[in-house]
């Protein structure tokens, strides 16, 4: 895509509401940093999206578990996972990155920093997230073809092998999703001084096992940002990208001269050639240069993207498919 500034690009649908929420910085000469923050938290903040936030859909014992980070370059990083009592990781991670020597902190001590930071602690888990997990812990029989069977830690999948007929094991392979329609917000935004930042927020997979982390916290995995060389920013399966440090391989792709396009596509391809790919993994990834050029990828169909800039806001499927066929590339806004 051509050069812009400011411009921001936010993963999914939600991007949408990313991006409404930190245009009015971005505009108003306000920093890539800000915005960023200011876009993950819109998403955060939204109950409604079951996998960002307060909201986000629980681990396997019904407790939800934030994951986020932010960068503005090597020097300037940090990320928190296992978070428990705040809503807004984006900013924790902000805080770690600002007042500690640190790039990482995780489950208690990121609780509890956050808490010394004197951010509000929240009840993540909404009734209608609790209600979902409830019917999962209840009944796996019931996400036989929906659209979490693909996230079930190990014994509940061996729980599903165990249920139905072989014709209803059948139609629930048959019916595996790898498009959910929620999934991280990841933000990339370049202001109007030519700054570039990223961020990630997520409550990773639902009904994850207890204590894992993804790839959105981790630099270099969801998320990696230099401003001599590029930016990057993932969703989907977090394990692929995080056998592959998928973000920072597409930023060093750009680096030795690769376009945001060839880089994107490159990293998907990796993921192929590197992972024993299964029917419901999906990844989309955004690759930005410093002047404002960017593209995306995805594994499979459905991936989207929202863009802003001064002169236009779209929402568009991924540049490039790797599985399953290109998607026309007309905005869909
Ligand atoms: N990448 C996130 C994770 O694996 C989830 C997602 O983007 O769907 O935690």
């Amino acid at each position: 895509m051509a050069p812009q500034r400011p411009i921001i690009l936010s993963t999914w649908s939600f991007g949408r509401v990313a991006n409404a929420a930190a245009w009015p910085i971005l505009a108003g000469g306000g920093s890539a940093l800000d915005a960023v923050e200011r876009a993950c938290i819109a998403v955060e903040d939204d109950p409604t999206i079951d996998s960002v936030g307060r909201g986000g859909l629980p681990d396997a014992s019904g407790r939800v578990s934030l994951d986020g980070c932010v960068m503005l370059s090597p020097r300037r990083c940090a990320g928190v996972c296992f978070v428990r009592r705040f809503n807004h990781p984006v900013s924790s991670a902000r805080r770690v990155m600002e007042q500690t020597h640190h790039v990482l902190l995780a489950g208690e001590g990121a609780d509890a920093f956050a808490a010394a930071q004197g951010f509000t602690p929240e009840d993540l888990l909404t009734d209608e997230a609790h209600e979902v997990w409830r019917k999962w812990r209840d009944d796996p029989a019931l996400l036989k073809g929906e659209r979490y069977r693909g996230w079930l830690p190990p014994r509940n999948v061996e729980e599903l092998r165990g249920i139905g007929d072989e014709a209803q094991r059948i139609a629930a392979d048959e019916a595996l999703p790898h498009n959910r329609t929620h999934d991280t917000i990841g933000v990339l935004a370049i202001d109007l001084n030519g700054t570039m930042a990223g961020a990630c927020s997520t409550s990773g997979m639902a009904f994850k096992v207890p204590g894992r982390v993804g790839d959105s916290p981790i630099i270099g995995c969801g998320l990696y940002v230099d401003p001599q060389a590029g930016a990057a920013v993932a969703t989907g399966t977090g394990e692929l990208l995080m056998r592959t440090c998928g973000c920072f391989f597409a930023v060093e792709l750009m680096r030795q001269g690769a376009c945001p396009a060839d880089a994107a596509r490159a990293v998907i391809a990796r993921i192929v050639e590197a992972c024993d790919i299964v029917d419901d993994h999906q990844v989309g990834l955004i690759t930005l240069k410093p002047d404002g050029t960017w593209a995306s990828a995805a594994l499979r169909s459905g991936f989207r993207v929202a863009s802003r800039a001064t002169d236009r806001e779209e929402l568009a499927p991924a540049g490039h498919v790797m599985l399953g066929g290109d998607e026309a590339s007309e905005p869909l806004l």
